[in-house]
């Protein structure tokens, strides 16, 4: 069993209304990204095949990595998904 087929256990209550993680606007360090590409365990922050940044919070672990590592540099904002949304951890 490999990591996406772990993850793929888990089940998301997407707040679509409210992003719990908010990436800063305009220009983003690269390095800096590169951090958050190499260390969300969920693999949401991407570089796309153009070579743009591409952030999707629905399928957030809630591990708070990417808050330690860049949450003064390139978050905005990085909360809890409110109530019963976000990850729903299921084992098995
Ligand atoms: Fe990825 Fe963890 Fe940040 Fe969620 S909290 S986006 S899983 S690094």
């Amino acid at each position: 069993v490999n990591v996406d087929q772990k993850l793929g256990v888990n089940k998301f209550h997407v707040d679509e209304e409210n992003a719990h993680i908010v990436m800063k606007e305009g220009n983003i360090d690269r390095a800096e990204y590169q951090k958050l590409v190499l260390a969300c365990p969920a693999g949401l922050y991407k570089i796309n095949d153009s070579g743009d940044i591409q952030f999707d919070y629905a399928g957030c672990l809630e591990c708070g990595t990417c808050r330690v590592l860049c949450g003064k540099t390139l978050l905005d904002k990085w909360e809890f998904p409110l109530g019963t949304l976000g990850v729903e951890f299921r084992y098995g």
